[in-house]
């Protein structure tokens, strides 16, 4: 087996388990309204950004409570064509644009300094990395535009060993909530409340789905890489499924400071 063989059924694996899905993290709709709460008040008819949007379950949310408009950015094609027909149905079209970029990479010609009430981002800004979303993002806010955010962070002091060197392997950028709220502070935010993101909204159309589709991709091929790959999808689930506590999803929502 080669590395451009391993790395394509890699590919082909994550394809399948998550294409199609509603939302592409943990979360939900009524999740993405209560840190909605938390950044109230916002401006009246908002300049939205919604940042590595995904198939744009919170992007729906967004455009219909706040009635301004949101443009929503995700590096993959197939995602954006999803939240398209999405809000085409919701009658959502005319207050939602879709644009193939990086979010971090955001051009100062088409989102200039001060332009944007509210950047919203759930489940992405790993990408990135938490400090260097928050510092390249800063620039775009109005006076009192509002950042919600949400990164995986360490709960508890008390890990148990195997879940955190799984992190470690995966995301060693991964810290606790304390560390993550010293962050937006020394980045030039504050916070103006958190929550966590109910385990239940890990497992209900996301890992649920995946872990029955990785069944029927199991079944599929018996050669040793192929169920290689589907055993490093296994042992993420399982790393959910023992450790989901120890550490969980915050969302951090937080004001643009001077
Ligand atoms: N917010 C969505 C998707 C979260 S998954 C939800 O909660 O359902 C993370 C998303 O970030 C994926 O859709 C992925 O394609 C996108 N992504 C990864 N790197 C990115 C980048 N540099 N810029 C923009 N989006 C990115």
């Amino acid at each position: 087996m080669n590395e451009a063989e391993r790395h394509a059924a890699q590919a082909e694996i994550f394809w399948r388990l998550h294409e199609g899905l509603t939302k592409q993290g943990p979360g939900s709709d009524a999740t993405t309204r209560r840190a909605l709460e938390l950044a109230a008040p916002i401006a009246a008819g908002p300049v939205v950004l919604d940042l590595g949007c995904g198939p744009g379950r919170q992007t729906l949310v967004l455009a219909n409570d706040l009635g301004g408009h949101v443009t929503a950015m995700d590096l993959l094609p197939p995602f954006l064509e999803q939240l398209e027909a999405r809000a085409e149905a919701a009658g959502l079209s005319e207050r939602i644009a879709t644009k193939v970029a990086s979010m971090g990479d955001i051009s100062p010609a088409d989102h200039p300094d001060g332009s944007v009430d509210l950047i919203w981002s759930e489940g992405a800004i790993y990408n990135i990395g938490f400090d260097a979303g928050l510092a390249h993002w800063r620039r775009l806010l109005a006076p009192g535009g509002r950042v919600g955010v949400s990164e995986v962070a360490w709960l508890r002091d008390d890990l148990p060993e195997r879940v955190r060197s799984f992190w470690e392997a995966h995301y060693p950028a991964i810290r606790s909530s304390e560390a993550n709220e010293h962050a937006i502070r020394t980045s030039g935010y504050r916070l103006l409340g958190k929550l966590v993101v109910p385990e239940d909204e890990w497992w209900t159309d996301y890992y649920c789905v995946i872990e029955e589709r990785l069944d029927s991709l199991r079944a599929e091929r018996d050669d040793p890489m192929w169920q290689e790959m589907i055993a490093l999808v296994d042992e993420e689930l399982e790393i959910v499924r023992i450790g989901l506590g120890s550490f969980g999803y915050v969302f951090y929502v937080m004001e643009r400071e001077g």
